[in-house]
């Protein structure tokens, strides 16, 4: 795991060292695993994963990078498939220092590494109503303002006041919310701005009713989400006018299992990572799917998950047949262990429906 990714194909990242370098005081990985962390448990190492002491840190180590270095935001990785070959560049994680909030009045300023549950219980300890929503979201701040997460018809849109951003060049901007293009699951922000902090607004309401809300949230959330499993959340978008989860169902992949991969029995717009799963089996089982109910319906689902990286040759997923739904063999969803083997390293081979196809 500690070979660099990038040997047989990229020179290794330049770092901001030497003349150009303002001592960083943040941790730098070199071919550091995402798989320990993000919620899949699979795929490849980061480059270079970067965690910056703080925002200041950020910004000088982002100036001080080569341009060309390719770099993205990571969180908890609720909402990504890392494919196998890995991530080329540099990936930043923001450490605890980030994740602190606040309740301001009638807004909660927020770290971009603070979790969504975090951010709905300090606003319902200020008597403020109107983010129980965040309660079942298990992402971060940042990536919640990236994909414009939301549940029970309330997405971030609706309540964010304006967000922090360090651009590629490390220079820093606060944003309005009207200026980061949000649509349904979805932002403007530019692929490589990383979100430091948010600040939303709430409404002043009944502390029990809002902290009952979240228990009802929580409730439903246990019952119909395979919770403890390895996934990623919703996988497809539902389209106007449909849910992902009935086309999905009525296309008869409920159950349907490539390699590792499993499209879950309780809710059959998650992907779950059944036991000893490869990145390449979930992205396969998810063309699967799409294929089938594009077939079964004429719907197009379109991906929900970020997909980031590389794809091995050697793991595209195609020797790892798709088997049949409700079969023998194709036991309950239960809790394994992930597969965090080394990749082989690959001549990168950057795929075009990378993070950039959403
Ligand atoms: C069980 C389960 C239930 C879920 N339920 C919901 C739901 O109800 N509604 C919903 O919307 N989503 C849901 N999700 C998906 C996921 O939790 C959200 O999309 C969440 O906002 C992702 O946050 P993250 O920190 O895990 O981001 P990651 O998965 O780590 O990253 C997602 C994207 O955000 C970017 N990103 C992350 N951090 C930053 C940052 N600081 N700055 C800029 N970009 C950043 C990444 O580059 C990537 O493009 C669910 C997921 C799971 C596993």
């Amino acid at each position: 795991m500690s070979r660099p990714l990038t040997q047989a194909a990229m020179p290794p990242v330049p770092l901001p060292q030497g003349e150009r370098e303002v001592a960083f005081r943040g941790r730098c990985d070199a071919g550091a695993s995402l798989a320990d962390f993000i919620w899949f448990r699979t795929g490849g190492p980061a480059e270079r994963l970067v965690r910056p002491a703080d925002v200041a840190d950020l910004q000088a180590f982002l100036a001080g990078l080569d341009p060309e270095v390719p770099i993205m935001a990571v969180g908890v990785g609720s909402n990504l498939i890392v494919r196998d070959g890995g991530v080329p560049g540099v990936v930043v994680r923001l450490p605890k220092a980030f994740a602190t909030v606040t309740a301001e009045g009638e807004t909660v300023r927020a770290g971009a590494a603070a979790m969504g549950i975090t951010v709905a219980s300090a606003a319902r300890d200020a008597g403020l109503s109107g983010l129980e929503f965040l309660r079942g979201i298990p992402g971060t701040v940042g990536g919640a303002v990236r994909m414009n997460a939301g549940a029970y018809g309330r997405d971030v849109a609706v309540c964010l006041v304006e967000a922090t951003v360090v651009r590629r060049d490390g220079s820093v901007a606060t944003l309005p919310a009207a200026e980061l293009g949000f649509a349904y699951r979805h932002s403007a922000l530019p692929a490589d701005a990383i979100v430091v902090e948010a600040v939303f607004r709430g409404v002043p309401g009944d502390r029990a009713a809002i902290a009952a809300e979240m228990d009802r949230i929580a409730a439903e959330r246990e019952a119909s989400q395979p919770l403890r499993s390895r996934t990623g959340g919703s996988t497809f978008a539902n389209p106007p006018g449909h849910k992902a989860w009935a086309l999905i169902d009525a296309a008869g992949c409920r159950g349907l299992r490539r390699g590792g991969a499993q499209v879950s029995e309780k809710h059959t717009n998650f992907l779950i990572n059944a036991g000893d799963a490869t990145s390449a089996d979930i992205e396969g089982l998810g063309e699967e799917v799409r294929a089938r109910v594009l077939a079964h319906s004429g719907v197009d689902l379109r991906w929900e998950i970020v997909r980031v990286g590389v794809l091995l040759p050697s793991s595209s997923g195609e020797g790892r047949k798709t088997r049949g739904t409700r079969g023998p063999g194709v036991g309950p969803v239960r809790e394994a262990e992930a597969t965090s083997a080394a990749p082989s390293f690959p001549t990168l081979d950057p795929s075009p429906e990378g993070e950039g196809s959403r």
